[in-house]
Formats: C-alpha cells, structure tokens, sequence
C-alpha cells in the first residue's frame, strides 16, 4: 500500500515537472531505503515484529539482517552447514512478509571464524608478510579477525556454499556479503589513535595473504615469491594479483546467489581507491553483483560531512568505468550524523548518484543521545527523499 502511494505520488510530481529524468518512474531501485541490522537465535518475537512493523511505518524497503556474525552460535563440524544463520533468516521471513519489506540474509565472508572450521582447516587462513597465520594470531586484539584465502578454491567452494544455503530460504530477496575482503592492512584514519596502532605506511604484520598457496599463484604467474619482496606494497603485479583473486572469489560467491534466483549484494569500503589501498578490495570489478553497498562511516576516517559527497561520487564514477552493471547505494552510520541532519546526508548522497539509501544501523536508529530514540525524525527524513525533495542552500 506504502508503496503504492509513493508510486501515484511520483506519477503526480512527474506529470507536473518536465525536466524530471523518466527513468525514476520506472526503477524501483531508485531512492529505495534499506537498513542493517543485527539478527541472533536469541532475538525475541517482540523484536522481530518491532524492527519490520518500525520499518513498514518510516518507509524502510528493504532489510539487511546479519545472520552469521563473529561469533556463530552453533558449531556443526561434520557439514559445514551453518544451520543458525539459516534459522534466524527463517523466522524472519513471515514479518517481512506481513509488512511487505524485503530481506537480505547478511552473511560474514571472508572473515569466517566459527571454532569448528579452524580446527579443520587451519591452512585456508591468510597468513601475513611475516609468516603468522591470522588463526593463530589475535589481530587488532581483536578475537574475531580470523580470514580466509581468497586463492584457495576449496575456501571458494565453502563460501558457494554458505551463499547458496542461505539463498535457497523462501521469501528472502537476496544475500549479502560483508567482510568480504582482507583484513585491514591499514585501518581507517580515525581508528587509529582508539587502536594504539601506528600505520602511516604498510606493515608486514598486518599485510596479508602470503600463505603457500597465494605465494605459489604468484610465483607460477610473475616468477617472484612474494615473500622476498623487499617493499611489496610497491610491486604492481603483486598488488593487482591480490585485488583480482578476491575480486574473484567475491564474483564466484555472488554468481550462485544469482543462480538461486536471488539479489546479490555486498557492503564494501567507502570509496574504491581507499578500498584497495585500506583492505586490498577492488569492488568496481566484482562481478555478478546487483548493489554495492560502501559503508562511508565518515567519521571513522575523520573525514568532514562533505567527504560522504565525495566517497559516493567516486564510487559511482568507479563502477562506470569499470563496465559494472551493479548500482551504488550510499551506507551511513547513523551515530555520524547528527540530530535533524539525516535529510540532509540522504540528499547529499542522492544528489552525488547514490540510487538508494542505507541506514547502519536500526539498532541505532532506536536510541539517541540523552533519550528516546531516531524514527520520528527517519519518518520525516524517508518521506521527504521518497518526495524528491531536495535540500535547499
Ligand atoms: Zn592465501
């Protein structure tokens, strides 16, 4: 019904202002909103039905629900089978459907570290310049940094097949894959300090994967061990074979999302450039991919407002030029963008070519400071972007 009336009330404004392009008529994708937000077997009814029935109310489209996060709850050795995520999408399918929004299962990638896959295959972790398997080692302190090498076929073929048990749930519209990439080699520039960590160049205990098998591929390709690379960072072939194989792996996973008849989606790095250079991922050349989805949390790079403009505009500029036939919808942190200015960050993205807008998170979305929480003003923020309206100097 919401979507009806947002459809008449576009016809209406098309048929009064001439020099609206035609096309938006007719895309669903254009100025559609979506929101992430975090799933767990422990999420009560009452939660369900508060997130899908708040989002029917503001005008939130779509749905991106984690279903496997970094610490996966049922440990299953003997398939693989990741039977927890499975089930946290399948009780959410009937609120999406009772409030007619859609669901993407939003799936860890790369970044895998349930207990029972390190246990069994240990080698398919990326090992750093140094040697040291991020399986063994607790990167950034962090107990969830464990990722997985994008050379490995067998790793490819485990990832196919999360994808797939996910995107063969009735009633889900798509899957999306986050961390799917390096670990950071670089953290964004406002991390830094929080961190304790001095990167102002790159560092072999944070540059990744020189496990066998990379080092093999590349050997076999350019003649070279990478591991006896003086600076590797400046050697070109080096840094084009790590964006290619996991851009790779990334179009692999994404290929048998397609094939189950469902919408492939990816949250990546605020803009392409700083994406390759941060966390190795060359998003513009994934392929198989309907939406990308880059999490400009500005403020984690100590970026200025301006800079979500910027980081959209390259991204679109990117996928361009690199022939891709996704679209891009500009991701924001909510925590970032101050009391009565959501509007203002949602037209600045749209005006910058962003199709679509997305919300991280609706967990954030439910507090704010001193009180209360954001969907009054959401409410108020989504009609106006439904409305075309644009924000005035
Ligand atoms: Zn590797």
């Amino acid at each position: 019904m919401k979507k009806l009336f947002y459809l008449l009330l576009c016809a209406g404004l098309f048929i009064s202002c001439e020099t609206a392009p035609v096309q938006q008529e007719e895309d669903p994708a254009v100025n559609k909103v979506w929101a992430w937000v975090s799933g767990s077997l422990k999420m009560s009814e009452e939660k369900l039905e508060h997130y899908f029935a708040i989002a029917d109310s503001v005008g939130i489209d779509a749905i991106i629900m984690e279903c496997h996060s970094g610490y996966p709850v049922v440990l299953d050795s003997t398939t693989f089978v990741d039977s927890a995520a499975i089930k946290i999408i399948e009780r959410a399918v009937p609120y999406a459907q009772k409030y007619g929004i859609e669901l993407h299962a939003w799936m860890w990638t790369t970044n895998r570290c349930e207990k029972h896959l390190r246990e069994a295959h240990p080698d398919w972790y990326q090992v750093n310049a140094q040697g040291e398997s991020c399986n063994d080692i607790k990167l950034y302190g962090r107990e969830h940094y464990r990722w997985l090498c994008p050379t490995r076929s067998e790793v490819t073929e485990y990832l196919k097949d999360r994808a797939r048990e996910l995107a063969r749930i009735d009633g889900l519209a798509g899957v999306h894959l986050d961390f799917i990439r390096y670990p950071d080699v670089i953290l964004p520039y406002g991390l830094h300090e929080s961190r304790g960590v001095v990167q102002d160049k790159v560092y072999p205990l944070w540059d990744f994967c020189y496990c066998d098998s990379c080092r093999a591929a590349f050997k076999e390709l350019h003649g070279i061990d990478p591991m006896e690379l003086e600076d590797p960072t400046a050697n070109a072939e080096w840094m084009q074979y790590r964006w290619d194989v996991l851009a790779k792996q990334a179009s692999d996973v994404c290929e048998v999302i397609k094939a189950e008849g469902k919408m492939a989606t990816a949250a990546v790095f605020a803009s392409p450039e700083e994406s390759k250079k941060l966390v190795r991922q060359d998003w513009v050349n994934f392929k198989n991919i309907d939406v990308v989805l880059p999490m400009i949390y500005h403020k984690f790079y100590g970026w200025e407002d301006e800079m979500v403009a910027t980081a959209t505009r390259e991204g679109v500029e990117g996928l361009a030029a690199a022939g891709s036939s996704a679209y891009l919808c500009s991701g924001l942190f909510v925590g970032h963008m101050p009391e009565g200015k959501i509007y203002e960050f949602m037209d600045m993205t749209r005006k910058a070519g962003s199709k679509g807008f997305c919300f991280f998170s609706m967990e954030g979305l439910d507090r704010k400071r001193g009180g209360g929480d954001r969907w009054g003003e959401v409410a108020e923020a989504i009609k106006k972007y439904k409305e075309g309206e644009t924000v005035t100097e």
